[in-house]
């Protein structure tokens, strides 16, 4: 694998051309994010744009989360980018909040961070926002060069056809045969005690997990650990990264020209289409009514929370609603607008958007006001909803570069 990595690695913006040196974990966390769900080809640019404006985590962490959100723009789940924002407030938390008391600190605790380091430990790293097993494993392995698992999508699919696992890591009981390991076990050695039974199934688990323990996960993660266990598993782990993207695609995997083919189960039986099994995605369909409010004097109500869609960022407000529903100001409207202050509703047609799951479809109300942003009467809070909410008046001239959301962008077009 590792004559095959360093044949064949691509050019990456976050990859340095020497393949064994130390990385930055600063861009390595913010690449291995930026990758999940989303293309490396998709990634590239966003990476190099984040990281002109955002150099290291100091930077980010001294950033709003407005122009986070922005430089995220086109990347959708949002949840990661303010993630990040939080991870990187917390990291430089006592640098940059109280840097006399983080001097002193240093005095005392040794352990205190300086600079705003990114820690070293998976549980620290895994104890931030938005960090996972994954992106923490990521970080340990390339950037530090520990012996560090990790697991993506990539080595899933390599796993499950490596071994012929016809379960996925999230489901909640692996469909393991265990009752033939065990009669495997018993067949090959000499049991005669629940401890020797015990022992035997460890030996022969290659993942290091007894049979009754087994979970679809750990046997993934039990696979991942040992690519891992080596001094060169940063290699280990970014070839089978790199294999999984360039080679064991998830349709047409090119086996012909793959380094494991030899001993690759899937491809030997011929049965490469059937590994990993499909996740049936639901879809749902979600259709709904956006509000443009405008006020007299040309602002644009925005919100940050307590909707169904695009908590912790400023969106236009917006509530479920039949296909077809008559124009005007609905009681859901009147969670966000006084109707006495409403000058004119106007119908703007609809768009269409997805958000994770959610086929959405949305009508655009293009409502105008009598009063100004200052008069008008704004909720403290929007009714039903658990969740809390903030309101915001933008100019209407700085909406489009201020929503930094495409959901509100379509909407935003449709009226203006
Ligand atoms: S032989 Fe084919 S299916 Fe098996 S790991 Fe290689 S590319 Fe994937």
């Amino acid at each position: 694998m590792r004559e095959w990595f360093r044949a064949n690695a691509a050019e990456l913006p976050w990859r340095p051309a020497d393949l064994d040196a130390l990385r930055n974990p600063y861009a390595v966390w913010i690449s291995e994010t930026m990758l999940q769900q989303t293309q490396v080809s998709t990634v590239k640019d966003y990476f190099i744009r984040w990281m002109e404006r955002f150099p290291d985590v100091e930077t980010l962490a001294r950033a709003d989360e407005t122009e986070v959100f922005r430089y995220w723009q086109g990347l959708g789940y949002y949840s990661r980018a303010r993630n990040i924002l939080k991870t990187a407030k917390i990291v430089c938390e006592e640098n940059l909040l109280d840097p006399l008391r983080s001097a002193s600190r240093m005095t005392l605790n040794e352990n205190a961070r300086v600079g705003c380091k990114m820690p070293e430990t998976r549980k620290e790293l895994e104890a931030l926002p938005g960090i996972g097993a994954y992106t923490a494993g990521a970080i340990l392995s390339l950037a530090y060069h520990k012996r560090e698992a990790i697991l993506d999508g990539n080595l899933v699919r390599i796993f499950s056809r490596l071994y012929e696992l016809d379960f996925l890591p999230t489901d909640k009981k692996a469909t393991i045969d265990c009752h033939a390991s065990l009669q495997e076990a018993r067949n090959d050695m000499q049991i005669s005690t629940a401890r020797d039974l015990d022992h035997a199934l460890e030996k022969r688990s290659s993942h290091g997990t007894k049979c009754n323990d087994v979970s679809a996960s750990e046997i993934y993660w039990g696979y991942a650990r040992e690519v891992a266990d080596s001094p060169r598993a940063y290699m280990h782990n970014e070839a089978l990264m790199e294999l999984g993207r360039t080679v064991c695609k998830t349709k047409s995997p090119l086996c012909e020209t793959c380094p494991l083919h030899k001993e690759c189960r899937a491809f030997l039986d011929g049965r490469t289409a059937e590994f990993p099994p499909t996740k049936k995605r639901t879809e749902k369909s979600w259709h709904g009514t956006v509000l443009v409010i405008e006020s007299a004097d040309e602002k644009i109500l925005a919100v940050n929370g307590g909707q169904k869609f695009l908590d912790g960022q400023l969106a236009l407000p917006h509530f479920e609603s039949v296909r077809g529903a008559t124009v005007g100001i609905s009681a859901q409207a009147e969670e966000y607008i006084n109707a006495d202050d409403v000058e004119s509703v106007n119908d703007c047609g609809t768009f269409r958007h997805n958000i994770t799951v959610h086929k959405i479809e949305c009508n655009v109300l293009h409502v105008r006001l009598a009063t100004t942003a200052k008069a008008a009467q704004l909720p403290k809070t929007k009714a039903n909803s658990d969740k809390p909410s903030a309101f915001e008046w933008i100019k209407k001239a700085k909406a489009f570069e201020t929503f930094a959301n495409s959901f509100s962008l379509k909407a935003l077009k449709k009226v203006f």
